[in-house]
């Protein structure tokens, strides 16, 4: 994202008054005094305006990486929710941006900003998820150019819209999607007659996983909160 349009939406101001406290040489991005508006900013990178840290956090958002045996949600009667995992984080108003099944590891976004989670979850948004996906059987040429060019899921009257697949090996895929539909990846699979025995989200947007193991969790950087805005 341009550091003008971050500062603006992190600050609450124009983008023409966000682009003249960047000339005026008011903003830093990590250690280094940054005055060009076009600059490009990382989800790491962190941002301060008159030195002080630019970040919407008058709400939280939470990055986990999610074991198998915990839910998305906030109440089951078998499994435990992967809240529980957040340990020291106090908020009953906590939500998951997207959920995982049950049996699915890797990258669950929480937060208690209902407007965010929108951001991240609205169809329209068409934000990227990637998957890696272990399946029951060789994924075929012809499987492989039908999930890429959208597939017919079961009960659904429109096809899912082209994915990115790249073929690991020959049960192995990483599947990127820009939906979100009722465990979609599992019944693209089971589109193409195939079956998905092992599932692991690895990034969401620009975000990944890397520095976390698993259960591990940690709160976004501001930029990684804007990317979604
Ligand atoms: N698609 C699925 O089928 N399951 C998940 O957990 C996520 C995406």
């Amino acid at each position: 994202m341009r550091l003008d349009k971050f500062i603006s939406q992190t600050a609450n101001q124009s983008r023409a008054q966000s682009r003249s406290l960047i000339k005026s040489g008011r903003v830093r991005v990590n250690q280094t005094r940054q005055q060009n508006p076009g600059f490009q900013i990382h989800p790491s990178d962190t941002v301060y305006l008159n030195e002080k840290l630019l970040s919407p956090l008058k709400n939280q958002y939470i990055l986990l990486y999610k074991p198998t045996g915990y839910i998305c949600s906030t109440q089951d009667e078998i499994y435990p929710s992967a809240l529980s995992l957040l340990t020291g984080v106090a908020n009953s108003k906590l939500h998951f941006a997207g959920r995982l099944d049950v049996d699915t590891t890797g990258l669950v976004l929480i937060t208690d900003d209902g407007q965010w989670s929108h951001q991240v979850t609205s169809p329209r948004k068409q934000c990227s998820k990637t998957y890696r996906v272990s399946t029951k059987v060789p994924l075929t040429e012809l499987s492989l150019e039908s999930l890429r060019q959208g597939v017919l899921l079961q009960g659904e009257k429109t096809p899912t819209l082209p994915a990115e697949v790249i073929l690991l090996d020959e049960t192995n895929i990483l599947l990127t999607i820009q939906e979100g539909r009722y465990h979609q990846v599992k019944r693209m699979l089971a589109a193409v007659n195939n079956r998905v025995i092992a599932l692991h989200r690895e990034k969401v947007g620009a975000i990944t996983l890397d520095g976390l193991e698993i259960s591990q969790w940690r709160h976004l950087t501001s930029a990684e909160i804007a990317s979604f805005m």
